[in-house]
């Protein structure tokens, strides 16, 4: 398995050879839009499954109409791009792909058009159920970007620096991840994630108007909650609530259910993953690699063989 091979504009070419304009607004001013999407060895050991493809372009349309970035791409021309990766970098274990829109020409960053895509595959392997992590945040001082200022519901590349700032000052501080606060001192999200706190079994997420991405992983999360009948609620959370939760998780495509035992050096409950986090992951792997036909849609199964 490698990750030697990449897709830019309808070819697969070595990485080495992949080259975008030193004078494109994507160079110059970070312009471009992206996804990331799991791909996962099914429970079978024959097929790859792309994991909820379909919602992945829908996101990246939505980023790209609100971003104004012209683009020709369609959900079969990005299938077609994984597979021609997963073949030419051999891979039969899980990875992850990225599939970015770039404007690629002379231009300053207002321009639109003309967009290229690039599509990159790596392995990544999915959490260990029973090695979890035991992540650490701290509440950042960085403040969240906002609907009407960078729109955090568009996964532009550009949006990753207000998430970079966190996350050094984070790690700078000893902790793993920042937790992000809104203007108004509400809890928004992590840095590549959203969140979840658990107290007395019910879940609580931020809504989406509430400067979080559109999280494909946590609309997962909304369905895993009521098969295993746990009330949800999406409501604005405050700081303090994150201290006394009984758990808290961070969901996304590249971290799938994160428990977080620890916050600005409050222990979340014993400081140990939660055990609601823990059988929502598990629930979650399950579906990954081998879907029931409820959740058949969410994966488009490629043979490896
Ligand atoms: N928020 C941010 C800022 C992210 O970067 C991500 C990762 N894409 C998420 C949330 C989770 O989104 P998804 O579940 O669609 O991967």
């Amino acid at each position: 398995m490698t990750n030697n091979f990449v897709w830019l504009d309808g070819k697969i070419i070595e990485k080495s050879q992949a080259k975008i304009s030193a004078l494109s607004p994507s160079a110059n001013f970070g312009l471009n839009v992206f996804e990331g999407v799991r791909c996962y060895k099914a429970f079978n050991n024959k097929e790859i499954n792309i994991f909820r493809l379909e919602d992945h372009v829908a996101r990246l349309q939505m980023s790209s109409k609100i971003m104004c970035i012209e683009n020709n791409v369609n959900e079969s021309i990005i299938l077609d791009a994984i597979l021609s990766l997963i073949n030419a970098n051999k891979i039969s274990e899980d990875s992850y792909v990225r599939i970015v829109l770039l404007v690629d020409d002379e231009g300053s960053w207002h321009q639109s058009g003309p967009s290229k895509m690039l599509v990159t595959l790596i392995p990544r392997p999915r959490h260990d159920i029973d090695n979890l992590p035991h992540y650490t945040a701290n509440v950042s001082s960085w403040t969240r970007i906002e609907d009407n200022m960078m729109p955090p519901r568009v996964k532009a590349g550009a949006n990753y620096i207000n998430s970079r700032y966190g996350f050094l000052q984070a790690k700078k501080d000893g902790y793993d991840l920042p937790i992000f606060l809104d203007r108004n001192g509400k809890v928004t999200e992590s840095s590549g994630s959203c969140l979840f706190i658990i107290r007395d079994g019910t879940l609580f997420t931020p809504p989406l108007s509430s400067s979080v991405l559109e999280s494909i992983t946590r609309s997962c999360i909304f369905n895993l909650a009521e098969d295993l009948n746990l009330p949800l609620i999406e409501r604005n959370i405050d700081r303090t609530e994150l201290y006394i939760s009984d758990e808290v998780f961070l969901c996304g495509s590249a971290v799938e259910i994160s428990p977080i035992v620890s916050i600005d050096q409050y222990s979340i409950a014993d400081g140990l993953p939660g055990s609601l986090s823990c059988l929502l992951l598990q629930k979650y792997l399950e579906i990954v690699s081998n879907p029931d036909q409820k959740y058949s849609k969410w994966v488009k199964s490629v043979s490896i063989l």
